[in-house]
C-alpha cells in the first residue's frame, strides 16, 4: 500500500523532533521501518495520511479504553472547551472526576490530580520517603513507572527496545535508593525485606506488569507484597497508569483483592488527554503540601478540559457488563491466535489478563522480564510487518502490551485473527534447533 505522505511527514519530523517522534516507542526502532502518521481516529479504527484504515491495538497504549472520537466524551471536551480551557482555580470538573475515581477505588480516600503517570508515581514515592523517612524503594527489573530519574532502572520495554538498560543522564547518586528485584518473585523480595526491611518506604511494582509485554502477578506475589510492607513498616504502592478502570472497575487492587497504601492513575481516566492521579490512606495524602510538608504542585493539574474527557468515559463505561465484554474480546482473540499459531507451528505464549495481551513468540512461559526477553525479536518484527500491511496496527515491540477497546468488535477480532494466519504464513521461522 502506498504510504507516501506519511513517508514525507515522518521524513520532516526527523528534522524536527529526536528520532522523528515525542515518545521514543512510536519510533519503530524495535521493528524497522515508517511509522504511519495518523491523521484521525473512530472507533477501533485509525487512518493515516494516505487515507490506509488500521484496526488499532495500540488504543494510545491504552489510554482510548472507549476507543477514538466516542460522540460522548468529544461533546464533553467541546462543552467544557467552550466555557473556558483553564484558570488555575478550583472547579467542580475536578469534583466529578474524582467522585468517580473514589467510588471505584475505596482505597483511594484522598487524591491529587496530576499531569501525567510519570508526575503520579514520582510524587508517590516522594510521598512514601517523606512519611516513612526511610530512603529505599523497590521496583521490578521490567517495571516501568515513567521516566523520573530515580524509577529509571531496568524500567521496561520502551528502554529494553532501545538497548539502554538505564538512562545516561541519571546520576548514580539518582538510583542509589532504588532497589531492583525479579517480577513475580516473592522469594527474593521476602530476603530483601530480611536484610533492608527498615530501610525500605515503599514497593511500587505494576500489580500487572504491562511494560515488559504483559505479565501477571502469579497467585502469591500481590499478597506476599502486602504483608512484608506492612510487616516492616514500609508502602505498598500500587502504579495502576495501564490496569485501572481496564483490568475492572475497581482496577487490578479489585481484580486481586489485594488493597494498596497507594495508588498511581493515568491513562484511561484521561480519556485521551493528558492526565494522571496519585492517592490513597487520608493520613498519608496529609503530607502533601498544603496540609504537610511534602511539595508537589501542578500549573495545569485538574485541567477542566481533562477532567470533562475523562469523566465522560468513566460514565460511558457499563460496569461489570462492559468488563465481561473486554473479557469476551479478550479470550476471543487469544483463542483464535492460540490457534493460528499451532495451526502453522509457531511455538508462542499468549499473556492475557481481560482486554491487556502478548504474544511473546518463545515456547518457556513468561513470568518476568528475563523470561520476556526469550520472546523472538525477528519473528515478531516480521509478524509485526505482515499485520501492518494487512491493516493491523499492533504496538511496535514484542515486549509491549496489545490494548482492546470497548469499540472492538468481534468482527473487529476475526479480522485481526485473519490477518495473524496469513502474516505467519508468511513469517519466517526462528533458526531454532531442538
Ligand atoms: C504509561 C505509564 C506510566 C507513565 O505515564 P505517562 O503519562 O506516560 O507519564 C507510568 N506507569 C505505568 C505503569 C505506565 O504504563
Amino acid at each position: 500500500m502506498a504510504r507516501t505522505d506519511s513517508e514525507r511527514l515522518f521524513a520532516e519530523a526527523l528534522t524536527r523532533f529526536p528520532g522523528g517522534v515525542n515518545s521514543p516507542v512510536r519510533a519503530f526502532r524495535p521493528v524497522g521501518g515508517t511509522p504511519p502518521v495518523i491523521v484521525r481516529g473512530n472507533g477501533a479504527t485509525v487512518w493515516d495520511a494516505d487515507g490506509t484504515a488500521y484496526t488499532d491495538l495500540i488504543c494510545a497504549w491504552g489510554a482510548m479504553l472507549l476507543g477514538h472520537a466516542r460522540p460522548a466524551v468529544v461533546e464533553a471536551v467541546q462543552r467544557a472547551a467552550a466555557d473556558g480551557l483553564h484558570f488555575g482555580a478550583n472547579s467542580e470538573r475536578e469534583l466529578e472526576l474524582a467522585r468517580i475515581i473514589q467510588s471505584a477505588l475505596p482505597s483511594v480516600e484522598r487524591l491529587r490530580l496530576v499531569n501525567s503517570g510519570t508526575e503520579a508515581a514520582m510524587s508517590a514515592v516522594r510521598l512514601a520517603r517523606a512519611f516513612t523517612g526511610r530512603s529505599l524503594v523497590v521496583k521490578f527489573d521490567g517495571g516501568y513507572h515513567g521516566h523520573a530519574d530515580g524509577l529509571l532502572a531496568r524500567a521496561g520495554s520502551g528502554l529494553a527496545a532501545a538497548g539502554l538498560p538505564d538512562s545516561v543522564g541519571v546520576t548514580a547518586g539518582a538510583v542509589t535508593d532504588t532497589a531492583v528485584l525479579p517480577y513475580n518473585d516473592a522469594d527474593a523480595v521476602t530476603s530483601f525485606f530480611q536484610q533492608r526491611g527498615n530501610d525500605i518506604a515503599a514497593v511500587l511494582v505494576e500489580p500487572v506488569a504491562a511494560n515488559m509485554g504483559v505479565v501477571p502477578p502469579g497467585p502469591a506475589f500481590l499478597p506476599a507484597l502486602r504483608r512484608l510492607t506492612t510487616a516492616a513498616g514500609a508502602l505498598l504502592i500500587f502504579d495502576e497508569v495501564i490496569t485501572g478502570f481496564r483490568v475492572g472497575w475497581k482496577g487490578a487492587q479489585g481484580r486481586y483483592g489485594v488493597t494498596p497504601d497507594l495508588t498511581c492513575l493515568g491513562k484511561i481516566i484521561g480519556g485521551g488527554l493528558p492526565v494522571g492521579a496519585y492517592g490513597g490512606r487520608r493520613d498519608l495524602m496529609e503530607c502533601v503540601a498544603p496540609l504537610g510538608p511534602m511539595y508537589q504542585a501542578g500549573t495545569m493539574a485538574g485541567n477542566p478540559v481533562v477532567m470533562a474527557a475523562g469523566t465522560a468515559t468513566l460514565q460511558a463505561i457499563d460496569g461489570t457488563v462492559d468488563y465481561d465484554r473486554l473479557e469476551g474480546l479478550g479470550a476471543e482473540l487469544e483463542a483464535g491466535l492460540l490457534e493460528v499459531a499451532s495451526e502453522r507451528s509457531r511455538p508462542v505464549q499468549i499473556n492475557r489478563v481481560g482486554s491487556l495481551l502478548t504474544v511473546f513468540f518463545t515456547d518457556s512461559s513468561v513470568t518476568d522480564r528475563e523470561s520476556a526477553e526469550r520472546s523472538d525479536r525477528a519473528q515478531f518484527r516480521a509478524f509485526f510487518h505482515g499485520m501492518l500491511e494487512r491493516g493491523i496496527l499492533l504496538p511496535p515491540s514484542n515486549l509491549e502490551a496489545w490494548f482492546l477497546s470497548l469499540a472492538h468488535t468481534e468482527s473487529d477480532i476475526e479480522r485481526v485473527i485473519g490477518a495473524a494466519r496469513s502474516a505467519l504464513a508468511m513469517a519466517p521461522q526462528a533458526a531454532h534447533v531442538h
